[in-house]
């Protein structure tokens, strides 16, 4: 099979081409609240797209626009590759990091416009730079690093780096002619590699970006489900998937269900209006969830409850927390915009011993019960379904 340089370089067009409408298409139907990113990428498509078609125009139009403008363009892209990167990640990028490699391969072009193969090397190391800040800025990066989403994109960012790599070992080193636009010389199997891998950075790079910023959609909507919109912290469905599955996971180890609910809100509602009811609330919140540690998840149930899950807790593990949670709330004052509100809770406690098997819905009865015997017996106690009381 025999491939000449134009073919090649009309298909690297097509993909770039392509490539930017998708992902501009992708970004203008998105209904962003913040600057994620996509735009940039999108542009650094179109100065891709631009300079490889000057790159296929050689010999047909000055070697200025084909060397010189051509090749800013290829590092202008890699510095708007890099610019969307920090977008996405919320980052201010410093000036140098654009201005200095866009700056440097123009002159460089400019100075080396007859010289193909010093052209390699000062290319190699000057995109080979870009690179290496585009793939720190990608590592720095500890909240998408988990995702495949990355992996994609690094690896279109690794692969790019080889290129150039041996792009400029050629030039240094190579001894064959290269096949050109303008010349009529078998193209090589290193030239062929650079353009399947440029092609192959192209579709890597784009998809692993649209994926990046899809990812993090994903997890903003994940956590809006799961989280309570007045306290900020876990809802009932969070609670609910949490103690489903700490109740799945158990191999020999007990549970508690801790159902806490505030005395007397109603009064507080009726007394100070329902803003300084929410602003107690949420303030109880946070009282609560600060005396949490490791596994243990808090929740707002609805209204005025709140649910504790305790995974690996016993019955005297879990008195002692509802407890000291019952205290830190009778002894903290708090304080609100209409002054010092006294509040206290009741705690009904529902245990799963070590080897029961048992579901959720028979735990909440159990919590629901010990908490009513609670209000019952005088508010503001700690009660643990089948007797053991604080
Ligand atoms: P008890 O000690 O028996 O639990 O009495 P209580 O007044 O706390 O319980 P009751 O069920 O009679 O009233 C709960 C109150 O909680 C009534 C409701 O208006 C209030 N409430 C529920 N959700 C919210 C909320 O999001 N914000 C405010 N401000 N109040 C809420
Ligand atoms: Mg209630
Ligand atoms: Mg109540």
């Amino acid at each position: 099979m025999s491939l000449d340089p134009r073919t090649l370089l009309f298909s690297l067009i097509l993909t770039y081409g392509l490539s930017m409408m998708g992902i501009y298409v992708a970004s203008a139907g998105r209904k962003s609240r913040k600057p994620d990113g996509m735009r940039k990428w999108a542009a650094a498509m179109f100065l891709e797209t631009l300079s490889w078609a000057l790159i296929a125009a050689r010999g047909k139009i000055p070697d200025f626009f084909s060397v010189v403008v051509a090749n800013g363009f290829l590092s202008a892209a890699l510095a708007l590759i890099l610019a969307a990167v920090y977008e996405f990640q919320q980052r201010r990028l410093p000036r140098w990091q654009y201005l200095v490699p866009v700056a440097l391969t123009v002159l460089m072009a400019a100075v080396l416009q007859e010289h193909i193969r010093s052209r390699f090397v000062w290319e190699g190391l000057i995109y080979g730079f870009q690179i290496v800040l585009i793939g720190r800025a990608l590592i720095s990066d500890t909240d998408t690093r988990s995702g495949n989403a990355w992996r994609l994109l690094f690896g279109g960012i690794v692969i790019l780096l080889l290129i150039l790599i041996s792009r400029a070992g050629f030039g240094l080193f190579g001894e064959i002619q290269l096949a050109q636009p303008q010349n009529t010389l078998e193209i090589q199997p290193i030239q062929l590699i650079a353009y399947i891998a440029a092609m192959s950075t192209a579709l890597l790079g784009s998809f692993g970006f649209l994926l990046l910023v899809k990812e993090r959609t994903d997890r903003e909507f994940m956590h809006l489900a799961m989280t309570d919109s007045l306290t900020q912290i876990p809802n009932r469905r969070a609670l609910s998937e949490y103690a489903e599955r700490s109740l799945a996971r158990r191999t020999g180890l007990p549970m508690a269900l801790l159902m806490i609910d505030a005395d007397h809100f109603k009064l507080i509602n009726d007394t100070h209006g329902h803003q300084v009811g929410d602003e107690v609330l949420c303030k109880l919140a946070s009282l609560l969830s600060a005396r949490l540690r490791g596994h243990d998840l808090i929740g707002r149930f609805g209204g005025e409850e709140f649910m504790v899950i305790a995974p690996e807790t016993g019955v005297e593990g879990a008195l002692t927390l509802a407890e000291s949670l019952r205290k830190i709330i009778d002894s903290t004052p708090l304080v609100t915009a209409k002054g010092i509100i006294p509040l206290a809770v009741s705690i009904g406690i529902s245990n799963c011993a070590a080897t029961a098997n048992r579901e959720l819905k028979d735990m909440l009865a159990e919590a629901d019960a010990a908490l009513y015997d609670a209000k019952q017996s005088g508010r503001n106690k700690v009660v643990c379904f089948g007797g053991a009381n604080a």
